[in-house]
């Protein structure tokens, strides 16, 4: 399956072609199509499968599809998506792949990652991402994970997509999953 077979849009398939990706990986191939389906998903994934961009890939082409609403985060600091992940060196190489496929929009104003500390208004969510889910629950933050999903603001999850990543899917992850994704999730393994 080619970039251009995906169904993205044509400024990611640009960009994607010139940050010199060819072919999907496997957890791209599968990952794709159910995250543009609007489906919530949980899929087993290591780093270096190119977890990251099978998610980023589709919430962009989303997010482009329904017009950019940059001004209005610069303005009032109101995310329609959050990733969440377990260290600053992860959420940098997130960072740094959303970069690449963000030319030739005003993408760039809206990737934010240091918000850490910061007030963020919730209301505006339509995508969360956890990365690396069982590392931040062996990082101990789990109780962080049901903070966030538990903000009066936050839309519920029959009101946002939910996209969980995460290597290993021990029950501890599987209850996470039963409370964060919509009961018809997707499990890709
Ligand atoms: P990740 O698993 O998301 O950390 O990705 C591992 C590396 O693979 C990163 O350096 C990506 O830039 C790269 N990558 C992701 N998807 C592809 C692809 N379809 N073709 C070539 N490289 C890729």
């Amino acid at each position: 399956l080619t970039f251009e077979e995906a169904n993205l849009c044509q400024t990611l398939n640009n960009n994607i072609a010139k940050a010199g990706y060819t072919k999907l990986t496997p957890v791209q191939k599968y990952s794709i199509p159910i995250i543009l389906a609007g489906r919530d998903l949980m899929a087993c994934a290591q780093t270096g499968s190119g977890k990251t961009a099978a998610f980023l890939l589709p919430v962009l082409a989303h997010m482009i599809r329904d017009g950019i609403t940059a001004t209005r985060f610069r303005e009032v600091q109101e995310p329609e998506c959050i990733i969440v992940a377990p260290t600053r060196e992860l959420i940098n190489q997130i960072y740094l792949e959303a970069r690449k496929f963000s030319f030739g929009n005003i993408f760039g104003n809206f990737l934010d990652v240091n918000l850490v500390g910061q007030r963020i208004g919730l209301k505006q969510v339509k995508y969360l991402v956890l990365d690396e889910a069982d590392r931040m629950l062996d990082m101990g933050f789990g109780p962080e994970m049901k903070k966030l999903i538990s903000c009066p603001e936050m839309p519920s999850k029959e009101h946002r997509q939910t996209l969980m990543f995460s290597a290993t899917f021990p029950e501890e992850i599987q209850r996470l999953a039963g409370e964060f994704l919509k009961s018809n999730y997707l499990f890709l393994a």
